[in-house]
């Protein structure tokens, strides 16, 4: 067994990262020492990296239940493709092949083997595991999706339930429980169910920071808007659609307007439907058209975008629909289009539901979407708001971010609002709220005598969409409570009180339509695009070639840093993240020898970013803020601040918008365009106090790129 000086150094030699993803290291860690462990991470955060390592650096062999075949075909393909000794036992195997893995197992050749819940607690398997025990040691027992043993949860599997016999049987052998679920009573049920021993518990964020949020309008042109939008994308992506119908339909019209498309919904035979799914995966045609029955059981890393064609039943569902763009952690796209006419056919349909207490949940859950897609405030502060975790500050990413609206001081708006909460008792929802301010003269108004409050009537300086604007934000805000359990019904906290003794000013941002912006031509951005494609086209022919999906070659990312960094030989190649020494020995000459071609074609670009200036980079793009870089990296805060500026001089990708809020960037480009960009003390000087020179050098690194180009 080999040592490493440090994790990084093991994380490089058998996976080719240079950094690890938010909480990976910690529970690495943590199993190290034989701790049992509770690891919850949304989908894409890197689950499986936290029992894989440590697998390999203890002696032994550590199991892995996982409960679909496809995924631990899947998992291990891409171990061995990596050159780490990894195996599976199931029933698709012959004999013989199942005595081979057996031999290889119990020689002590493989480090990670995965297994199916049922066939881990048979008896037969029992005895060979127990030999294995003996003869080589089971190092831990991992096991992934781990909210199947919860009744609770969503995707509850009697086998998993059984699987506390292993503790039975194994008392000494470390658990180590993984999903991507977080509901408590769920996380209560693992520790219980598995039995584990004071787990360390691991609850990353569930924000999705590369994911861009954006809902669109849906109108007469839908399909057309559709079409546009994904001819700006390169990569693979999903579509949503809420019937089986629709699905061909769009299928069918995307095919004949030249896209690779094809339909997955459950009316398709078993092995139309799995041939699909490998062509998807195999990057055979772009884009799979689905109902929600796609996506359950397959782990693309590299989709790109996933659009939703129809409304999603809830919040929770469109986040993990989603969520299945950009497991990778690069950049990808959701977008939701929406109308009110849907809105309307999905309510009708709930309301023709018989059972009341579904109806009641389903209608919630509606609104829930509604608020999402009507809402003004930062998508993702919205969706992690459902989640109970509070987003700080705005994302700069999604499009209300981005397109921002006009922020109004509605102190006294909130206060009227919040008062009529009250006098209705906190009893009531929004819509009723809303009807009493306007002094709507509804029968429920009457009925309940609240048009004799005093606030009745006296919201009718705004209109009805107005006030329920200013609801839905106070919600999003946590200015308001409002309950989860059927009929939303609004709730005043501690904070409606702070807005009440006006200790709390309340800002919504209005919508006021200004122009999109637009990205500007890059053409150092444009060339390095273009080598990405060739080199997309080399890793899907040695793919074809050898079976494989693309991405098992490289990932994305290590597509785009060698078109971005453009490694002149092995040493150079062997270097970039995802990229370890076995792969490169495989693949590096082929990649190198298409680099040098296009570099001969093509001038370099002029200056390239150092390896420590992409280790920041990377961190950017997984959303840390520039305090959080620097503590990962034991570096000063400037010096950080100095990267992310010279990466954008160099036109790397670093969100501006994230990094400095909007008005002070215009104030600062102002500053720069009169004082010239030498001096930053003269434009702080210009600017006060109020402005910091990291925000200032930012800006100005953008703006010297804007230059470059004009
Ligand atoms: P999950 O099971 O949490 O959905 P995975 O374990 O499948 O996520 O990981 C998602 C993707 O992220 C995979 O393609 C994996 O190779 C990649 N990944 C995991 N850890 C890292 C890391 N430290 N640096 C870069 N990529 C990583
Ligand atoms: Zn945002």
């Amino acid at each position: 067994m080999l040592t490493f000086p440090s994790l990084e150094d093991a994380l490089k030699h058998y996976f080719g990262y240079d950094t690890f993803r938010p909480g990976q290291k910690k529970i690495i860690e943590a199993a190290l020492q034989n701790k049992d462990l509770l690891t919850i991470m949304p989908t894409g955060g890197g689950k499986s990296l936290c029992f894989q390592l440590p697998a390999l650096l203890r002696q032994g062999i550590t199991i892995v239940v996982s409960p679909l075949i496809a995924l631990m075909q899947d998992q291990v393909d891409a171990l061995q493709d990596n050159g780490i000794n990894a195996t599976y036992l199931n029933s698709t195997l012959q004999y013989e092949e199942r005595r081979d893995r057996q031999i290889a197992i119990l020689k002590n050749q493989v480090k990670l083997l995965y297994v199916a819940p049922e066939r881990l607690l048979n008896e037969r398997f029992g005895l060979f595991l127990d030999r294995v025990q003996q003869d080589v040691g089971i190092s831990a027992i991992a096991i992934d999706e781990a909210h199947c043993v919860s009744e609770w949860g969503h995707d509850f599997r009697p086998e998993y339930s059984r699987l506390k016999q292993i503790r039975q049987r194994y008392p000494r052998i470390p658990l180590q429980a993984l999903t991507a679920t977080a509901t408590k009573r769920v996380r209560k049920d693992i520790v219980q169910q598995l039995n584990l021993r004071s787990p360390d518990v691991h609850v990353a964020s569930f924000d999705r920071s590369n994911i861009h949020y954006e809902v669109e309008p849906k109108d007469r042109n839908i399909y057309r808007k559709l079409l546009r939008a994904i001819k700006t994308e390169s990569g693979a992506g999903i579509v949503y659609c809420l019937s089986r119908n629709r699905v061909d339909e769009v299928a069918t019209r995307l095919k004949r307007d030249g896209i690779g498309a094809l339909p997955y919904h459950a009316g398709l035979s078993d092995q139309e439907r799995s041939r699909n799914q490998t062509s998807f995966l195999r990057d055979d045609v772009q884009v799979i058209v689905a109902t929600v029955a796609f996506g359950m059981g397959i782990n693309k890393p590299d989709v790109r975008f996933v659009f939703h064609y129809d409304l999603p039943r809830s919040l929770e569902s469109f986040y993990q629909e989603s969520g299945r763009a950009g497991r990778d952690g690069e950049d990808s796209k959701s977008i939701l289009f929406f109308s009110l006419g849907d809105y309307g056919k999905v309510k009708f349909l709930i309301n023709q539901k018989p059972d009341p207490s579904e109806r009641k949940i389903a209608l919630q859950q509606l609104s829930q979407v509604i608020d999402y897609a009507e809402g003004n405030d930062c998508r993702r502060k919205i969706i992690l708001g459902y989640f109970g975790e509070r987003y700080p500050g705005n994302c700069g990413k999604c499009d209300n971010c981005l397109n921002p609206k006009l922020i109004e001081d509605w102190t006294e708006e909130a206060q009227k609002f919040l008062s009529c909460v009250a006098r209705c008792q906190e009893k009531f929802g929004t819509n009723h709220i809303v009807d009493v301010l306007v002094g709507s003269r509804k029968q429920k108004i009457h009925q309940y005598g609240h048009h004799l409050l005093s606030t009745y009537g006296i919201g009718k300086g705004r209109t009805a969409d107005e006030w329920k604007m200013l609801g839905r934000s106070l919600v999003h805000q946590g200015l308001v409570g409002q309950t989860t359990d059927g009929y939303p019904t609004l709730k005043l906290n501690k904070r409606s009180w702070e807005v009440f003794r006006g200790q709390l000013k309340v800002e919504v941002a209005i919508d006021k339509s200004p122009g999109k912006t637009t990205a500007t031509y890059n053409p150092r951005k444009a060339e390095a695009e273009l080598l990405f494609e060739k080199l997309r086209k080399l890793r899907k022919q040695i793919a074809d070639h050898n079976s494989l999906a693309p991405y098992m070659i490289f990932a994305d990312s290590s597509l785009k840093l060698m078109a971005q960094l453009r490694p002149k030989n092995i040493t150079e190649f062997a270097n970039l993240s995802g990229v370890n020494e076995y792969k490169a020995q495989q693949y590096g000459d082929r990649f190198i020898s298409t680099i040098l071609e296009f570099n001969e074609q093509h001038k370099l670009p002029v200056s390239l970013p150092s390896k420590s200036q992409m280790a920041t980079l990377q961190l950017h793009q997984q959303g840390l803020s520039i305090k959080e870089i620097a503590a990962q990296r034991g570096f000063a805060v400037s010096t950080i601040s100095n990267h992310l500026s010279e990466l954008m001089e160099m036109n790397q990708p670093v969100a501006l918008n994230k990094l400095v809020i909007a008005d002070k960037q215009q104030e600062i480009i102002k500053a720069i365009e009169q004082f010239g960009d030498l001096s930053l003390k003269t434009i702080r000087d210009a600017l006060g106090e109020n402005y910091s020179y990291s925000e200032i050098s930012l800006v100005r690194g953008w703006w010297r790129s804007q230059k470059q180009q004009s």
